[in-house]
């Protein structure tokens, strides 16, 4: 791997500002998606190591909720800094466990030390309030304080922005946080603890372990000593760790599982409307949780879409993410190509059509060309389910109430899409939609100003925006006599 600081690249974990093996010397293989050679071994830590880093957690959180919210801005700030000045080096660590092409890691890059940067403004406006009071020789005050030792737990595909999202409103609000990344990605997390170490975060505030997901997470959710937990995974891990943070009660947020539709209606801008399919559907291989899982297309359009969506899909160039150009890279491991394998069969077996790719790619491996499916229907597996993958199933339908039952007959709510030129319709189906965030004539709604999340079985919590800090502040009322 070829780096212009070498340092950033770590195979220990950060507990306590030292970085530090697993107990029992035992590592597990982080692999490069492209042909699955082990790029690194990192500790593979369990329950004991997570209780010693929570205890530095806890005994780092007095001395940083007490720091002024300027002089905390500043540590973010410079994280923020060593990130940009050291995109490069990040995006190819990211791009080398991830599978991702090296454009989209330098975006990821940025995106994810935006979430520093605006958490660093945002700290310095933790407002609390003053109520006119009922009682006339009474003050009533309300003050926001941080919530106490963290954890985080994130998935493999942004390995960066995932972490920052959630650590930088944390440290601001003057929380610390223990976070587990995903196995597959853990290298990006060690780069930002480099940074983090070099912008002078303090040793206990941010702490990055790996190894068995159930031990660690096991020890995060059980322990009384942590206060909140926010995870970004599946559905069916999401309602795990619930279960486990119910004996200490936890303050909760959960980014779980989508199915977005992506609403074409007759008057929409078709070659806009195409645009944003194919950001929005190709982008990280299809591994996104805001990626649209359903085209749900009206029937005057349907085919004039279906021809030039298939049209674009076929322009994409699939590859290694580290050759230049290169738009879509592997997915992530076998079990991801085999999910996608099997939905398609079952598409096709169920009367779909493939009007591009619908087969694994001539480049092998976990590589899979770019797909889009004709004739779908909700009887098929992948109107229900996440593909996570390249795959673009065309559902057509005649009424705006039709596509919004459609689009609303799924347990999942996290995004959703729709192109039209009609502003009255603009405003109607963006309110019937059952979604925490909609994209209207946009593919691409993620960005730090604004809050992410869901509703339904996509979880609940806001992440970045104005809002986002709340998740890591209580409310706390003092009446003043
Ligand atoms: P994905 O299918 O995208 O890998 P997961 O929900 O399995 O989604 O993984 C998201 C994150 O949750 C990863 O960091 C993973 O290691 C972690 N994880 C998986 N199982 C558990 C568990 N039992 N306890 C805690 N964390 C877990």
């Amino acid at each position: 791997m070829v780096l212009k600081d070498a340092s950033l690249l770590r195979n220990q974990c950060y507990s306590d500002g030292t970085w530090v093996d697993a107990d029992n010397g035992t590592t597990f293989a982080v692999t490069n998606p492209v042909n699955g050679a082990v790029i690194a071994a990192v500790p593979n830590c369990g329950a004991a190591e997570t209780r010693r880093t929570i205890d530095a957690a806890e005994a780092a959180f007095p001395a940083w909720r007490k720091k002024t919210a300027a002089e905390r801005a500043r540590v973010l700030m410079r994280w923020y800094e060593l990130m940009l000045e050291h995109q490069d080096d990040l995006a190819t660590i990211m791009t080398l466990e991830q599978g991702k092409p090296l454009a989209e890691a330098r975006g990821e890059i940025a995106y994810a030390a935006s979430f520093l940067q605006w958490f660093a403004e945002e700290a310095k406006r933790t407002y609390g309030d003053v109520i006119p009071s009922p009682v006339a020789d009474r003050k009533i005050i309300v003050l926001r304080e941080p919530v106490g030792v963290c954890a985080a737990i994130t998935p493999w595909n942004f390995p960066a922005a995932m972490i920052t999202r959630k650590v930088g409103p944390a440290l601001a609000a003057g929380c610390t946080i223990v976070v587990k990344p995903a196995e597959q990605t853990p290298l990006s997390a060690f780069a930002l603890a480099v940074l983090a170490e070099r912008a002078g975060v303090p040793k206990g505030v941010f702490n990055v372990l790996t190894g068995e997901a159930a031990q660690i997470g096991g020890e995060l959710t059980s322990s009384p000593k942590v206060r909140k937990l926010s995870f970004t995974g599946s559905t069916e891990i999401g309602k795990l760790l619930m279960q486990q943070s119910a004996a200490t009660l936890k303050k909760l947020s959960l980014e779980l599982g989508g199915n977005a539709p992506f609403i074409v209606f007759d008057d929409a801008d078709l070659d806009a409307a195409v645009q944003g399919a194919v950001i929005s559907k190709y982008r990280n291989a299809g591994q996104t949780c805001v990626c649209s899982n359903r085209f749900l297309v009206q029937a005057g359009i349907y085919d004039a879409f279906a021809e030039k969506l298939a049209n674009a899909v076929a322009a994409l160039k699939v590859g290694d993410g580290m050759t230049d150009g290169t738009q879509q890279g592997p997915l992530i491991d076998e079990a991801a190509i085999c999910k996608v394998e099997e939905l398609v069969a079952d598409a096709l077996a169920k009367g779909a059509c493939i009007v591009g790719g619908g087969k694994r790619h001539e480049l092998g491996g976990t590589y899979y060309t770019p797909t889009v499916l004709t004739h779908t229907t909700a009887a098929m597996r992948l109107a229900s389910e996440e593909i996570f993958g390249p795959v673009a199933p065309l559902f057509r339908f005649e009424t705006e109430d039709q596509a919004v039952a459609l689009a609303n007959d799924t347990e999942y709510g996290l995004a959703a899409y729709f192109y039209t030129r009609d502003i009255s319709r603009v405003w109607r189906v963006a309110e019937a939609l059952e979604y925490g965030m909609v994209g209207v004539n946009s593919g691409l709604i993620s960005n730090e100003v604004a809050p992410f999340g869901g509703v339904k079985s996509s979880g609940f919590g806001r992440e970045g925006s104005k809002y986002g800090i709340n998740e890591y502040m209580e409310l706390k009322y003092v009446n003043m006599g």
